[in-house]
C-alpha cells in the first residue's frame, strides 16, 4: 500500500491535471490511496466567499462562489467526455450544498461557515480527477473523506477523532482495494458526528495522507509537488536555493515549526509512529530523485532558511515594573490561546516581554488590547524574521547585512534574527 499526495499546483488547470494519470501508470495494479488538494487557487477563492456571506455582503458572496463553479464546470468539459454528466452532476450537488448556505443569514461563528464552503475545494477537484482517471483507463473509486474523518467541532482547526477514524478506514476503506487497486480521496477536510463539515487548518492535506497512511500500515508516502524536493530555502526569495536529498523527521519538523512551507508540521507524527518514509517528489519530472524523509540521522546539512515577511513586534513593559515573572508570562500565553495567534519568538526580560508574530492585523489588534491590561504595550510593523538552521558565521553575515537587528535568539543549531 503506498499513499500519494497531489498537491493543489498539481491540479490547477487541465494540462496539469493531463499529466496526472502518466505519473499514477508505473503504479497501476498496486494498492495507492490518492488524495489530492483543491484545484490552483480554490481555497483562497472559497475564503473571499466566506468572508463575503459572513460580511453580509451576499450578492457579492454568490457573484465570487459562481466564478469558482464555472472555473470548475469549464475544467471538467475539457478533460472529460463519458463521464462528463455524471461528473457535472455530482460537481452541482455540491454546489448546491453551498449554495443553500449562502442564501441564509449568518447565525453561528465565522469558523463554522468558513469550513462549510471551504471545504468544497477537494471535493470538486477529486471528483474531476477521478473522473478523468477512469477516462484514462486508470480504475479507480472516489470516496467522501468526511465519511470517513471524524473530527471535534473545532472548526478550522480540527482535531482528528483517531479510534472512530481508524475503525472506519478498517471497515469501510480497506475493503475498497479488493474491487479497484486504486482509491481517490481528499484532504484537509472531515466531518463532526453532527455531520458538519469540518478543516483541519490550512495545508492540511499532506496530513490527512499522513493519517491515512499510518492507518493503512502504507509502505511509503508521497507528495507531488511543482518543486523539485524540499529545498534549504524558498526558491522565489533565494534563487540559488538547492534539493536536500534526504533529511530526518526531527529536521522537518523544526523547519515547519520555523515557518519553512516545506511540509504541515503535524504530517510527520503519524508517518514517524510507524517508520513510514514520505518521499516529496516533483510531477513535473518525474524522474528527479526529490527528497526522502525518514528516521535515520542525516549529516552534512546546509544552512537552512527560512524568511518570514511582515512580522510585527509587540512589547509588552509590566505597569508597575514588577516583575513579568511566571505568572505574567502565563497570562500571555492565556492571551495566545484566546486570540488564536502563535508567536514567532519570544524574549523575555525582568519587566518587559518580546514577541513576534505573523501580522494578522485584526488579531493583533485583540491581543494588544487584551494585553493592555496587564502591560504597557508597543507595537512595530513590518519586519522581518530570519530564521537560520546549521548557521555558519558566513551565511549569517550575508543575509543580514545592511539591516538594522531588532531581537535576535540564538542556539548551537538555530539562529534567528528580527530585522528591520
Ligand atoms: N486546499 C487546502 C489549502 O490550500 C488544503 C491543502 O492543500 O493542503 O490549504
Ligand atoms: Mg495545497
Amino acid at each position: 500500500m503506498k499513499v500519494f499526495k497531489f498537491g493543489g499546483a498539481s491540479a490547477s488547470s487541465v494540462e496539469r491535471i493531463r499529466q496526472i494519470p502518466a505519473i499514477l501508470r508505473p503504479y497501476q495494479g498496486q494498492r495507492l490511496l490518492v488524495v489530492i488538494s483543491a484545484m490552483g487557487k480554490t481555497t483562497n477563492a472559497l475564503e473571499k466567499v466566506a468572508e463575503a456571506f459572513y460580511n453580509g455582503h451576499h450578492d457579492e458572496a454568490l457573484h465570487l462562489f459562481s466564478q469558482i463553479k464555472t472555473s470548475h464546470l469549464t475544467t471538467a468539459k475539457y478533460l472529460l467526455i463519458q463521464n462528463y454528466l455524471a461528473a457535472e452532476a455530482q460537481l452541482r450537488d455540491f454546489f448546491t450544498e453551498v449554495e443553500w448556505l449562502l442564501h441564509d443569514k449568518p447565525v453561528r461563528e465565522y469558523d463554522y461557515y468558513y469550513d462549510q464552503i471551504v471545504c468544497i475545494g477537494e471535493l470538486l477537484s477529486t471528483s474531476i480527477v477521478s473522473a478523468f482517471l477512469a477516462e484514462s483507463g486508470i480504475g479507480n473509486q472516489w470516496i467522501d473523506v468526511r465519511d470517513i474523518f471524524r473530527t471535534d467541532a473545532n472548526f478550522r482547526d480540527a482535531a482528528i477523532d483517531m479510534p472512530y477514524t481508524a475503525r472506519k478506514v478498517r471497515e469501510e476503506v480497506l475493503p475498497l482495494f479488493d474491487q479497484e487497486s486504486m482509491v481517490v480521496t481528499q484532504g484537509f477536510i472531515g466531518a463532526t458526528p453532527d455531520n458538519e463539515s469540518t478543516t483541519l487548518g490550512r495545508e492540511g492535506s499532506d496530513y490527512t495522507a499522513a493519517v491515512f497512511a499510518n492507518l493503512l500500515d502504507a509502505e511509503g508516502q508521497t507528495i507531488w509537488k511543482d518543486v523539485q524536493g524540499v529545498m534549504n530555502a524558498d526558491p522565489k526569495q533565494f534563487p540559488d536555493a538547492k534539493v536536500i536529498r534526504e533529511l530526518n523527521y526531527d529536521e522537518v519538523i523544526e523547519m515547519a515549526y520555523y515557518g519553512a512551507q516545506v511540509i504541515h508540521p503535524n504530517t510527520i507524527k503519524p508517518l514517524q509512529n510507524k517508520g513510514i518514509p514520505l518521499y516529496v517528489k516533483c510531477f513535473l519530472d518525474t524522474s528527479l530523485p526529490g527528497t526522502v524523509i525518514h528516521n535515520q540521522a542525516v549529516k552534512g546539512l546546509p544552512p537552512i532558511i527560512v524568511l518570514k515577511q511582515e512580522q510585527v513586534l509587540v512589547q509588552l513593559h509590566s505597569k508597575d515594573f514588577s516583575f513579568v515573572g511566571e505568572s505574567g508570562t502565563m497570562r500571555l500565553y492565556d492571551l495566545f490561546g484566546q486570540v488564536r495567534v502563535k508567536p514567532n519568538l519570544m524574549q523575555s526580560g525582568a519587566v518587559s516581554l518580546q514577541v513576534c508574530l505573523d501580522d494578522r492585523p485584526a488579531k493583533i489588534e485583540k491581543l494588544a488590547l487584551a494585553a493592555s491590561e496587564l502591560f504597557e504595550v508597543q507595537i512595530e510593523r513590518s519586519l522581518t524574521l530570519l530564521t537560520i538552521r546549521h548557521y555558519d558565521a558566513e551565511v549569517l553575515a550575508r543575509l543580514t547585512a545592511g539591516r538594522q537587528e531588532v531581537l535576535r535568539q540564538q542556539t548551537q543549531q538555530t539562529v534567528q534574527v528580527l530585522m528591520r
